[in-house]
């Protein structure tokens, strides 16, 4: 059994064309059900200021504990989703969860955000903008409390088209993010033609920023520009000391990465918020947060 040679073992391992296709019919035909029983769940990952550190947001990014296949990333099962026709249910689903957080938080005095991860085939549906309208409403969320973020590669595919809804979006007074931005072939320049109000800069180049000189470059040069066009720039993808400072450094707005938390479990944020809620000094009724 332990003297398999490598050909073997590459045969048994990688599965097949047939077994792929498979586990995503299953995933697509599963998906509602699982929103149902509780296997999807949103984790929430939170978002500091720089340099204060004051908790201003948490990116909600979907889970799923799949009963046969364990737990799935996003990556694993989203594209299906989407392919599927299905994502406006998962959405929906994401955007009410976290609009339920925002509002149970400002009914203790805390006023977070939550962002909010888009399909780009959302800005093909006129309708989309009516339903975050009614979303909010019937949460009692103020819309700028509630960001959404857009691929670059998503928005820039195809603008003209994205635009009458990035437009109705905007007016509905949400924050529009565009979210892994230096991997598409955009230039910022073009941003200044489409109605956001943040750019998160891809965390391939903070990842690389402390050791290769390219990606530090790159970065800088995001945050410089985002800057000149009136945006918050957001890094994410922080994961050291280092990154951090040199974010610092430049001006970024705001970091986001394993070096303030991993995504939690709702439970689990709860218990990471309490321990970094301090009553601060100066301020009524306000509480700040810090790390
Ligand atoms: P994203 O929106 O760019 O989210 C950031 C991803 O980077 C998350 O992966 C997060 O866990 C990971 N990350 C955060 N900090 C660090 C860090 O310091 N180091 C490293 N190496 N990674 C970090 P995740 O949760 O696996 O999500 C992957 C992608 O799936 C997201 O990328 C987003 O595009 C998509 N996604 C997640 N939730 C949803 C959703 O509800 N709807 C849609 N349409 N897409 C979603
Ligand atoms: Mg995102
Ligand atoms: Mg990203
Ligand atoms: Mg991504």
């Amino acid at each position: 059994r332990a003297a398999r040679s490598s050909g073997e073992a590459v045969r048994e391992y990688l599965p097949t064309m047939g077994q792929i296709f498979l586990r995503r019919f299953q995933l697509v035909t599963q998906f509602r059900q699982a929103l149902e029983t509780g296997q999807v769940k949103v984790h929430y990952q939170p978002k500091v200021a720089l340099p204060s550190r004051q908790v201003l947001g948490v990116e909600a990014l979907v889970r799923w504990r799949h009963p046969e296949f364990g737990k799935l990333d996003p990556d694993e099962f989203v594209p299906a989703v989407e392919a599927a026709g299905l994502v406006d249910a998962l959405t929906g689903f994401v955007m009410d969860q976290s609009l339920q957080r925002v509002r149970k938080w400002l009914d203790r005095g805390l006023r977070i955000s939550a962002a909010v991860n888009l399909s780009v085939r959302s800005l093909d549906d006129a309708s989309f903008p009516e339903r975050v309208a009614e979303a909010l409403t019937r949460h009692g969320v103020p819309p700028e409390l509630l960001t959404l973020e857009l691929t670059e590669s998503g928005v820039m595919a195809d603008p003209q088209r994205a635009l009458p809804v990035l437009r109705a979006l905007h007016a509905l007074g949400v924050v529009l993010a565009v979210d892994d931005f230096g991997t598409g072939y955009s230039s910022l320049a073009y941003l200044r033609q489409l109605p956001v109000d943040e750019v998160k800069i891809d965390k391939s180049f903070v990842l690389g920023m402390g050791t290769d000189l390219g990606d530090h470059a790159v970065v800088r040069s995001i945050v410089e520009l985002g800057h000149s066009l009136g945006l918050t720039v957001v890094a994410e993808g922080v994961e050291d000391d280092l990154a951090r400072d040199q974010l610092n450094a430049m001006g970024c707005d705001v970091a986001q990465g394993y070096l303030i938390s991993r995504p939690l479990s709702e439970s689990r944020l709860e218990a990471w918020l309490q321990a970094r809620t301090t009553q601060a000094r100066g301020m009524r009724d306000e509480m700040v947060l810090t790390l």
